[in-house]
């Protein structure tokens, strides 16, 4: 099942996309829903950040390949950092690059979705908390990020978490192609295979710190090939069997 949030008229609705079409859902798909005969054609609509996160909970260093880019060794546990949910756009969306900042790098990254509350959660069940998986871009002021001792503002401006375009259910997210492009072209490229830190260990890792609520998200880490993006750029994380993020970037008015 592919989730999708959109917008219909002033209001925001999910749905569930079939064959080019988006099913509208009754209800919301972390708790109980039905699907209505009511459909939409996807060009109709605006799509959404596919959930509403109460934080991003999201991890350094995940990816065996980028620790050997960036010449650290493996951690020996999950590194974690919060992004505001204030960070979250849609697909299509516009990142805005800050004044504050004269580096700002896109990271391609799968994101879990939380779909039911996790509280200390032994890794055995920790998929059962799992609602599904979707793309984010953890876009990330860089020289704000080594100029600063702790993350949150290079991690934390408005516009830095896209997320979507969907939340695919029915996937094992284990051996998936994951990409970047620049304006068209590859500048990250890994399999989630290279993981050091899988889903499941991290809904377990992290719901022993913080509660994760329904719709909260996991941004599992970027592989290497992280870079600069500009104004005018379009970027795209590209993950196999979920799709294309594509948002492009605007200077800060
Ligand atoms: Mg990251």
């Amino acid at each position: 099942m592919k989730i999708v949030r959109y917008q219909d008229g002033a209001i925001a609705k999910y749905g569930v996309v079939e064959e080019g079409r988006i099913r509208e859902m009754e209800g919301d798909p972390f708790g109980h829903f039905h699907l209505s005969a009511k459909a939409k054609n996807m060009e109709e609509v605006r799509l959404l950040s596919p959930c509403v996160p109460s934080k991003i909970v999201a991890l350094g260093l995940n990816y065996r390949d980028h620790a050997e880019e960036v010449k650290l060794k493996l951690p020996e546990e999950p590194l974690l950092f919060i992004k505001p949910s204030t960070s979250v756009i849609g697909p299509g969306d516009e990142i805005i690059y800050p004044k504050m900042s004269s580096q700002v790098d896109y990271e391609a990254e799968l994101a879990v979705v939380i779909g039911k509350t996790a509280r200390a959660v032994p890794e055995e069940r920790a998929s059962d908390c799992i609602l599904g998986y979707t793309c984010l871009n953890d876009v990330t002021a860089r020289d704000l990020q080594s100029k600063d001792k702790q993350w949150t503002r290079g991690k934390g401006f408005d516009t830095f978490a896209p997320i979507g375009p969907w939340i695919v259910t029915d996937i094992d997210p284990h051996h998936l192609d994951i990409a970047s492009f620049l304006n068209g072209e590859r500048r990250q490229h890994s399999n989630t295979e290279n993981l050091i830190f899988g889903p499941r260990r991290l809904v377990s890792f992290i719901s022993h710190v913080m509660t994760l609520l329904p719709g909260d998200v996991i941004a599992t880490g970027t592989p290497s090939g992280i870079g600069p993006m500009a104004v005018g750029d379009l970027i795209e994380v590209v993950i196999e069997g979920i799709g294309h993020l594509k948002n492009t970037i605007i200077a800060e008015r």
